[in-house]
């Protein structure tokens, strides 16, 4: 089975810190979905394949009508098998969605919504460059569940330049309040060619100090613990049974096609990387060429290690069994002085089944998963 990702590269504007490959829209997306229709027909002359998860990402995939996101899964049912309870997530931002656009995109088989909220305080919103207040969001949210979506995803920011303790802790309780399924909290990252990295060079934005946002990180996850959410990924938290099908195949490292300007797949034995600018990537499929920038073998060493770092994400960590019969060998036997330090610090426990990061490794996972890469 595979998991299938859906690259939408638009937005209404960009966001001062984002790094995505996202563009403000101008015009139609009219081309942009002519092109992605053609990847899936061209990916579907591969056989008839079985999906576990389609999932619309962004860039902000709720500025495509419902009956473009119609004609995009009709395209993708024609060409795959699509089982009836596979999860279909689509990101959605505030701006623009009503309840009639809900409402048209559960009708076309979205099943699960991925709403960026990101922060409560307006200042803080506005000092982001989101094209929404928080207003939109309570409207957004109601109107889902008004459509009868039972399934949806609050992300959060932490670690803001400008946010107060205070201010986090408020933007998480007004979240639980809601009780969404899932919430997903990322901690900000400068990253080159965005305005925040420009205004961070300029000293005009301080960084939160590491201690800091590992304060804010850890009582979130005390937080929502409390309010009944199982913490099963770094930054992803879930109500019982509600883990993002989806994101759980890469995290397994399994195999998903990537599609869209941008996107990376796991196919066959190779990862591949679309080109990340929309009007080449529109050229090259109105050729019916499939639009790699890359692509390039993973090899059992490769795979093995993605296999580790990946699976290290998930609290339960990785399943020793697993990973024996998959790779014909164990994790000691490539990793064994890594595990031993790692353990020896406090960052990884071991138990007869799993390989896991600790309470301790937990803020530090970045630098744990770099022992096996
Ligand atoms: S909405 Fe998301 S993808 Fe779009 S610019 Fe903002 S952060 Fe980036």
């Amino acid at each position: 089975m595979f998991g299938m990702y859906i690259h939408i590269p638009y937005c209404t504007r960009k966001c001062y810190y984002c790094d995505f490959n996202s563009y403000a829209l101008k015009g139609s997306l009219k081309e942009y979905l002519e092109a992605l229709k053609r990847e899936i027909y061209l990916y579907g002359q591969f056989g008839f394949r079985e999906l576990s998860s389609i999932y619309f990402g962004g860039g902000t995939p709720s500025l495509c009508s419902p009956e473009e996101i119609r004609e995009v899964l009709e395209k993708v049912r024609e060409l795959f098998f699509v089982p009836d309870d596979v999860e279909i997530t689509l990101e959605a931002n505030p701006e623009g969605l009503s309840l009639e656009r809900l409402s048209g995109y559960r009708d076309v088989g979205i099943n699960r919504l991925s709403i960026g909220l990101q922060a409560t305080d307006e200042e803080i919103l506005k000092s982001l460059g989101r094209p929404h207040s928080l207003e939109d969001f309570s409207l957004a949210y109601q109107w889902a569940n008004q459509a009868g979506f039972e399934n949806i995803n609050v992300d959060l920011i932490f670690a803001l330049p400008n946010q107060s303790f205070i201010q986090w802790q408020e933007s998480l309780k007004y979240v639980a309040e809601l009780a969404p399924t899932h919430v997903s909290l990322y901690n900000l990252e400068i990253h080159p060619d965005t305005l925040f990295h420009k205004w961070f060079n300029q000293g005009k934005l301080r960084a939160k100090e590491d201690e800091e946002e590992l304060e804010q990180y850890v009582w979130a996850i005390e937080y929502l613990q409390g309010k009944g959410y199982q913490h099963y990924e770094v930054s992803n938290f879930a109500l019982l049974g509600r883990q993002a099908k989806h994101n759980l195949v890469y995290w397994h490292n399994q195999h998903y096609f990537g599609l869209g300007a941008g996107a990376s797949g796991f196919i066959s034995g190779e990862r591949t990387l679309n080109v990340r600018n929309p009007e080449e990537y529109i050229t090259l499929l109105q050729q019916n060429i499939l639009p790699y920038a890359e692509r390039f073998e993973v090899t059992k060493e490769i795979e093995m290690s993605e296999t580790m770092f990946m699976g290290l994400r998930l609290l339960e960590g990785v399943s020793l069994e697993m990973f024996q019969k998959r790779f014909g060998i164990s994790p000691y036997s490539i990793w064994g002085q890594e595990i031993e330090d790692l353990v020896a610090k406090g960052y990884l426990e071991t138990s007869n089944t799993h390989l896991r990061l600790s309470r301790k490794g937990l803020p530090l996972a970045n630098q744990v998963f770099m022992a096996f890469v």
